[in-house]
Formats: structure tokens, sequence, C-alpha cells
């Protein structure tokens, strides 16, 4: 996947996901521990999203995984350390049942 390309998935996913109201800047980069990372400035709705596509193959779930972490910011932030596992878990399977309907959709 290209520069360009992440960037038009990024754009039709705030769509998808009602995060137009968000400035989120999208590029490829190198993760030690995670395939995606995500910085948040909630105060100006302000994110940028970092994608490792090294041995990823399912580069648009793990976009959609890092863009649906702007929705849970808000109790993401003093969530108690053994949820934080149930987080991760909701926003994973809500991003992979989101892109294989989206993919269903068009056939
Ligand atoms: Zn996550």
């Amino acid at each position: 996947m290209t520069n360009s390309q992440l960037k038009k998935f990024c754009k039709e996913w705030q769509k998808r996901l009602r995060l137009q109201d968000w400035n989120v800047s999208v590029a490829f980069g190198i993760l030690e521990d995670s395939t995606g990372l995500t910085k948040i400035n909630p105060n100006f709705k302000v994110a940028k999203v970092i994608i490792d596509e090294e041995g990823n193959n399912e580069l648009e779930i793990t976009l959609v995984h890092e863009l649906l972490h702007l929705h849970a910011d808000p109790f993401s932030q003093d969530l108690q350390e053994k949820y934080k596992t149930n987080l991760e878990a909701m926003i994973e399977l809500t991003a992979r049942a989101l892109v294989e309907a989206k993919y269903e959709n068009n056939k």
C-alpha cells in the first residue's frame, strides 16, 4: 500500500466512523511492539496515526482499529489496568467486523 492509498483509506474511514471533525494525519512508520499507534490530542481533535506495514497484511483493519481509539479516548484515560485488555479486544473485534461488513456489502 502506498502512502496516498493509506491517506485515502483514512479519509474514507473517518467518514464511515463519523470522525470528519478530527484532523487525522496518517503515515507508515516502524513500531517496536505493535502494528499501529495513535497519538491523540482531544482538546484540538488532532490525531497522529502510525501504521507499521512490516509483516502486516491487514493494514485496513489496523487503520480502523486506530481510528476507533479516537471514539474510545474519553473513557480510555482513567481506565483501570484490568479493563485495558477488554477495551483493546472490543476495538479490535469491532474493527474486524466493520472491515468485513464493508467488503461483504461490496460483493
Ligand atoms: Zn489499540
